[in-house]
């Protein structure tokens, strides 16, 4: 069975729409591939033109405006790199970018331009990094990030475990993924040993922009996550069109507690090229957030951030 759809007409077919209806582009397709795990696909509704999970990973012509203020390394990640494949931005914490694969391409990704291609291999820079980690005694987390780091094999997450599991400062590792959600099947007994096994404290992020994301196939991989004592948190990101809209918000948070995720950002759009048709403006953003904070326990309210290049950490909206 084919775990992934690359064509995006094939899906448009499967999904009963007309690419013209969609505003499909397939130039936008050539400059940012279309990629998605049938595991998702199977979460969208048959006939449905503003379905919110197909939105998210679609692409279309509103892609090739250029509109002023969107740009290709938005948050300026070219310069907090320190080496190839690591990156600095906040006390204590050093993100490394380990692969440029993703279970999904996603339409509003910032790193949708990003040259992974001309800083080398990014798996072939992991000798440097950790030494440069190891040095710094003030790195207490190691954020994997990249593309998604469930991208690399077990037998490479088992080897990047032990030598980050060698560097003595080292407390926790945070790992971003999307593939718990998108393509449970990737949440293995291998990987799930490797994390429960590690003598640093694990953590999670997941990444939900809509409880329709969720149902039984990756509750499970969820749960599994859960029983071995893996900290999971979601991010999403505020998105015209797939949550912008207080029930859809609502709905989100309801459904991330009741499967023991935490919800914790909820972040601005980085205007990066090709994404603006995804932006909902501050005003709109900081309405809907009161009305959610009206609706919600703050337990379950996520902090509604936005990053910007060159501060210390993200900056909270409509406090
Ligand atoms: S890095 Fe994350 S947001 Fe970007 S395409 Fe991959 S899964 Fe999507």
């Amino acid at each position: 069975m084919q775990s992934y759809l690359t064509d995006p007409l094939l899906l448009l077919k499967k999904l009963d729409l007309k690419p013209q209806a969609m505003s499909f582009s397939a130039t936008a397709a050539s400059q940012f591939s279309f990629k998605v795990p049938t595991a998702f696909v199977d979460k969208m509704k048959i006939a449905d033109e503003n379905d919110p999970l197909l939105k998210q990973i679609l692409p279309v012509y509103q892609e090739l405006e250029h509109k002023f203020g969107y740009q290709t390394d938005p948050l300026d990640e070219s310069l907090s790199l320190t080496q190839p494949g690591l990156l600095q931005k906040y006390h204590g914490r050093a993100l490394l970018l380990v692969t440029p694969g993703c279970a999904i391409n996603c339409r509003y990704c910032f790193r949708r331009h990003y040259p992974y291609d001309d800083k080398g291999h990014l798996w072939g820079q992991i000798d440097n990094n950790i030494q440069l980690i190891k040095h710094d005694i003030s790195i207490r987390e190691v954020i994997l990030s990249g593309g998604d780091p469930l991208s690399l094999s077990d037998n490479k997450i088992a080897d990047l475990f032990a030598r980050l599991e060698g560097i003595s400062h080292l407390k926790r590792v945070r790992i971003h993924s999307r593939f718990p959600i998108v393509d449970p099947q990737r949440v293995t007994n291998e990987l799930l040993t490797i994390l429960s096994r590690s003598k640093l404290k694990v953590i999670m992020i997941l990444h939900i922009n809509h409880a329709n994301e969720i149902a039984a196939d990756n509750q499970l991989a969820i749960a599994r996550l859960i029983d071995h004592k893996i900290l999971l948190f979601n991010q999403s990101v505020l998105l015209k069109g797939v949550n912008d809209d207080i029930e859809v918000l609502v709905q989100l948070s309801e459904t991330l507690i009741e499967n023991q995720i935490i919800p914790y950002y909820l972040h601005m759009l980085d205007k990066v090229q090709g994404s603006a048709h995804f932006e909902v403006s501050d005003k709109e953003a900081i309405v809907l957030y009161q009305q959610l904070r009206d609706k919600l326990p703050g337990y379950m309210l996520p902090s509604l951030v936005r990053e910007i290049s060159g501060e210390k950490s993200k900056l909270p909206i409509g406090l």
